[in-house]
């Protein structure tokens, strides 16, 4: 399937099913905020829990963190945020888009280029040259403005200060000012009483390093873990929920000492990239790569991503850099606290004896649970041919989740709505509910369009209540992938699908 077609059938269906709608959609929608439905919170909920279950429960060496996402402003300032967080900007003048130079097609600089006039279809073909290396990505023309930086940070202020008074007075005052310094000047008002939406939720485990290494006694290697919504006011929105202003992170700060680094890379980038292959249908679409050096940002001694193959080619689904002792080092540059660690065991090579300081490096998986929830819908995305009802052609829609990610773990489905059926349903529901699975009671419509409704929701087994659950207390179990049907007895119900939820069974 082409591009365009396969992501208007993931947001169609995204809508339809209630996973993700357009933000404020009945005014006309904000641009790339969306919300998450009924159906979404549930799967990614259950993306968070999977990657925390994976990063924090299964392990002794890594911790939780939740810290506020208005912080300190020179947090900013020393992670290099304020000076640095930018994109580079660029108008095309033939067709008006704007977008990030570093994301745009590359030619080699030079190159003659052809596009249409105003980047319409048929308008008229006009010539010229790709000067800078790359063409806008709308109309592939090279007439562009120079690249200015934009940073991403929303930035908001903090207690009764009325920003537009100060600037009033500062202006007031200061006549004689005028463009670049007029601006530079203003912003100085501004950042007084600025504060900022975290960018990434990276910050605040480096802040936090010592309250967490101290309170608990951690020992490095150790890893502190963090999600939560981030925010970034972004030039470029694109694919969906690929790139959004407002997202959801996973991140983990793993500490190790100096000269570790790159085994805890390796190590991190295989754990992560096994992560998603455990609940990907297309293992193969799931590869990692490795930065070249002049993509490195500064701090970073080594970097890799984990790549999907999305319906426009590969691209970014979590970074994973070595981002050596830079962080640390930069906070308690600004801050005036020592942010170090002592091993006690390690002997020291200056003195010979046992304990040694030193600031530790870091192996830093930063993933995003949005674009892992987008990744995961176009990898469960499956369409067959089945004969319907009448015995025609007709196509089955399927969302092959992974049973423990899907949102509802299971469907149950009275036959009839009578002869006691939705009764002894209700009461399997309840069963589950208790149980803490998430199901849904479902008696709307004929049989097998409620199948086709579930097998669309990534719903991964049907219980049917028929006439025979009367007579011996059975009921069919459904399975989405192959459609295969069993019976199993009322009382084994809730333990079935809990083992097949364990085993990831489909
Ligand atoms: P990109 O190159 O795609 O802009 P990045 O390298 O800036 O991403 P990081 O800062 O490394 O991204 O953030 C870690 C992860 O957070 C990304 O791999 C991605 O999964 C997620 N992420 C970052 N920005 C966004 C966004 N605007 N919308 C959705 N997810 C995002």
């Amino acid at each position: 399937m082409a591009e365009p077609e396969v992501m208007q059938k993931i947001v169609s269906l995204a809508k339809r099913r209630g996973f993700v709608f357009q933000s404020s959609e009945i005014y006309g929608g904000l641009r790339s905020a969306y919300d998450y439905g009924p159906l979404g919170v549930e799967l990614k909920r259950n993306i968070v829990a999977e990657w925390w279950r994976a990063m924090v429960y299964e392990r002794e060496d890594i911790v939780g963190l939740d810290a506020a996402i208005i912080m300190h402003p020179k947090v900013w300032e020393a992670s290099g945020h304020l000076a640095g967080f930018s994109d580079p900007l660029v108008d095309c003048r033939n067709c008006k888009e704007r977008f990030r130079a570093d994301k745009a097609p590359k030619v080699a600089a030079g190159t003659e280029v052809s596009y249409q006039e105003g980047g319409k279809k048929g308008g008229k073909t006009l010539k010229g040259v790709a000067e800078r290396g790359y063409v806008c990505p709308n109309c592939g023309g090279g007439d562009l403005s120079d690249e200015r930086r934009f940073n991403l940070m929303f930035r908001s202020s903090i207690g009764p200060v009325d920003t537009i008074e100060e600037i009033a007075k500062y202006v007031e005052t200061h006549r004689d000012l005028e463009g670049g310094a007029l601006r530079e000047a203003l912003d100085g008002v501004i950042r007084q009483s600025a504060v900022y939406l975290r960018p990434e939720t990276a910050q605040a485990m480096f802040v936090q390093f010592l309250n967490v290494q101290e309170s608990l006694g951690m020992k490095v290697p150790f890893g502190i873990a963090q999600t939560g919504r981030s925010f970034r006011n972004e030039i470029t929105v694109e694919h969906f929920v690929f790139r959004s202003c407002e997202f959801d992170q996973m991140e983990m700060e793993f500490f190790c000492e100096p000269g570790s680094q790159a085994e805890w890379l390796k190590y991190w980038c295989e754990q992560r990239l096994a992560w998603y292959q455990r609940f990907a249908n297309h293992p193969e679409r799931l590869r990692l790569r490795q930065h070249h050096p002049d993509e490195l940002a500064h701090y970073a001694d080594d970097c890799y991503d984990v790549e999907y193959e999305y319906p426009w080619g590969w691209d970014e689904l979590e970074g994973i850099a070595s981002r050596t002792d830079y962080d640390l080092n930069k906070h308690a540059e600004h801050s005036g606290k020592k942010l170090s660690y002592f091993d006690p065991q390690k002997p020291n090579p200056e003195t010979g004896k046992p304990g040694l300081r030193y600031v530790p490096y870091v192996i830093e998986p930063a993933a995003g649970a949005t674009r892992t929830l987008l990744m995961l819908l176009l990898d469960a995305y499956h369409e067959e041919a089945v004969p319907d009802a009448k015995g025609e052609d007709a196509t089955r829609v399927v969302l092959k989740l992974h049973p423990r990610l899907a949102p509802y773990k299971a469907a149950v489905l009275p036959l009839v709505k009578k002869d006691g059926l939705p009764e002894i349903g209700h009461d399997i529901v309840k069963k589950f509910l208790q149980a803490g699975l998430f199901v849904s009671y479902d008696e709307q419509h004929a049989i097998g369009r409620r199948y086709r409704r579930h097998d669309e929701a990534g719903t991964p087994y049907c219980l049917t209540v028929d006439g025979q659950t009367k007579q011996d207390q059975t009921v069919t179990i459904r399975y989405r992938d192959d459609m295969r049907q069993e019976r199993i007895p009322i009382e084994r119900a809730v333990d079935v699908v809990r083992e097949k939820l364990q085993r990831g069974d489909r």
